[in-house]
């Protein structure tokens, strides 16, 4: 089974995934590779694959990925190897991707991996006081850029499974929790 999980950056899409894996047997993370900078709290592996930009290019001339996007300025991208080889071994997969790349796996995986898509929301105000209170420090025009994403990755909320308003850690992990059980 694969759970993807989008949301605006800050909506807690990293904390969500993190418990989900602490507290559920047998699901597992699936880092994408990247081409952005390494940030505080980044492992090499295990939040991303991080390769450089001319090398992520070679990748996609090799069809390495089912999708991949450009977001804030940098490549994101599903390794086919990886995630075919979990799916193989009977893992639940939990993924953060946005829209872009829910829509395009979607479309590809639709017939042959069970799928449940999880959309988070969260309110404009409160993401901006997430954003600011980030251990990763981010710049004024980082922040503006998330924010400016969060109305484009509302419009397209109608394509997920389930949607479900964040503002409680623990009553949206039940629900979650709940949607993977069935
Ligand atoms: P961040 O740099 O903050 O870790 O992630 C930026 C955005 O890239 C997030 O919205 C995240 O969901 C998205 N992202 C991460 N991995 C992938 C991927 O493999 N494909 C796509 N399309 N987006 C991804």
């Amino acid at each position: 089974m694969l759970v993807i999980i989008s949301g605006v950056s800050g909506a807690g899409k990293d904390t969500i995934k993190k418990e989900l894996i602490k507290r559920m047997e047998n699901v597992e993370s699936l880092p994408s590779y990247t081409s952005r900078p390494m940030r505080t709290g980044d492992i090499e592996g295990v939040t991303y694959h991080f390769v450089s930009k001319e090398k992520f290019e070679e990748m996609i001339k090799d069809d390495e990925f089912y999708e991949y996007d450009i977001h804030h300025n940098n490549y994101y991208g599903t390794s086919k190897k990886l995630l075919n080889s979990k799916i193989q071994s009977g893992k639940i997969i939990v993924k953060d991707i946005e829209v872009n790349g829910t829509e395009n796996l979607i479309n590809l995986l639709k017939n042959d991996v069970k799928l449940v898509t999880i959309f988070l929301k969260v309110p404009k105000e409160e993401l901006r006081e997430r954003l600011h209170n980030r251990e990763d420090k981010l710049s004024e025009e980082e922040i503006e850029l998330r924010l400016n994403r969060l109305e484009y990755e509302e419009s397209k909320i109608n394509i997920y499974d389930y949607v479900i308003k964040n503002d409680n850690l623990e009553r949206t992990l039940k629900i979650i929790m709940d949607i993977i059980n069935i």
